[in-house]
């Protein structure tokens, strides 16, 4: 209580709602699959440390991060587990990941090769990246000249393979097709790799929308992100299991000014709302340099108050930013405002729908300066 007091602007955390979220999607996976939490970008601007602590003392004991320095930063943390990076390491840097008991993705036969080069102490805990359409990284499912010799490789401990669904969130008719083809693919290089005698380890193809969209895979792993905190990408994201998720992150700030404004005063930066007449108008101590979007400036954005709506007016300044609050009575500095929260209209799908964005890019740019409250 006495921390929130002295914020100006923060983002809360729900840590039971993160656990209600594993819960529910455990039911539409088998029992042999395990949740993979990604916890890359700060946990999605939730807090990486905070969300991964909470996820080790539930049973999660898998994660996937996108950078050396944030795998780094689980174990510095005492995370425990499986940490997987899931991007491209530097290759003088690949000594961190075997100290720091990490997994490497290997991005494609290039970089395998690479390895062999090396002066590594000991061998590199791996995953495969396969390449079944996304064409971002991976070797190419059905280039088995190159597969092979990745999986020859004896500098590389290979404990999984994986690949990534690219349109999983679509329901059109061609790109369930196409999600289809990628499985299919997919499928098909782990059975000629096996066929050969190779190791491919835990398997894992699908992200949130891939888990709830394609259901009965059982691979080892689902990848999840977005979904487990409690959010979908965006407002028209296709989902075929309706979970009943809850938004793990709000975004909240305080009041900081109240005043009068007369007809044909203008509010804030470029002058772009005038008064047709006399409103009463408060300032709150949160801005772009927070995260949230400069764009969302006269698009009709409203945030919470009291139970109530207000209207955001004028120009979102880099720190601060002004509503209308004539309709309201007794409202005084200090008061909270949502800004980003479970209510509909202002959920992430809203907002970052309102900002020509998806909720994933609104929710890892928060971070920076907002503190985080756990409650
Ligand atoms: C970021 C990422 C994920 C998580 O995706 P969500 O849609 O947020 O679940 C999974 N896999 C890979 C390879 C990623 O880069």
């Amino acid at each position: 209580m006495k921390e929130k007091l002295k914020n100006r602007a923060w983002i809360e955390i729900n840590l039971n709602n993160l656990e209600h979220n594993i819960n529910e999607i455990k039911k539409i996976i088998s029992s042999k699959t395990e949740i993979m939490a990604v916890v890359k970008a700060d946990a999605y601007g939730h807090g990486m440390i905070e969300v991964s602590k909470k996820l080790n003392e539930i049973g999660i004991n898998t994660f996937a991060v996108a950078t050396l320095e944030e795998g780094i930063n689980l174990r510095k943390n005492n995370i425990r587990g499986n940490i997987l990076i899931l991007g491209f390491t530097n290759f003088s840097d690949l000594n961190y990941v075997i100290e720091y008991d990490l997994i490497q993705t290997i991005v494609d036969y290039n970089y395998s090769e690479k390895i062999k080069e090396l002066q590594l102490e000991g061998k590199l805990k791996c995953h495969i990246k396969i390449n079944t359409g996304m064409n971002r990284i991976g070797e190419r499912y059905d280039d088995f000249n190159k597969l092979f010799k990745i999986y020859e490789n004896n500098r590389l401990n290979i404990l999984g393979t994986f690949s990534h669904l690219c349109i999983a969130d679509s329901e059109k008719i061609e790109d369930i097709k196409f999600s289809k083809m990628q499985i299919k693919r997919f499928n098909e290089c782990i059975r000629i790799l096996e066929k050969k005698g190779y190791n491919t380890g835990a398997l894992h193809l699908q992200s949130s929308y891939g888990t709830i969209n394609y259901v009965g895979l059982n691979y080892n792993y689902v990848r999840m992100g977005i979904l487990m905190y409690g959010i979908n990408s965006s407002k028209d994201s296709y989902i075929l299991n309706n979970l009943n998720l809850k938004p793990v992150l709000s975004v909240k700030a305080r009041i900081t000014s109240i005043r009068e404004i007369e007809t044909d005063d203008s509010v804030s930066y470029g002058r772009t709302y005038i008064a047709k007449e006399k409103r009463r108008i408060a300032t709150l101590g949160i801005g772009y340099a927070d995260g949230i979007p400069r764009n969302l400036s006269n698009k009709n954005m409203i945030v919470s108050i009291k139970g109530r709506y207000a209207k955001i007016i004028g120009r979102i300044c880099m720190d601060q930013m002004i509503i209308d609050i004539t309709n309201f009575k007794n409202i005084k500095i200090g008061d909270i405002v949502t800004l980003i929260g479970k209510d509909k209209k202002i959920s992430a799908e809203e907002v970052s729908n309102k900002a020509n964005t998806i909720s994933n890019e609104l929710l890892c740019r928060l971070g920076s300066r907002l503190k985080r409250v756990v409650i």
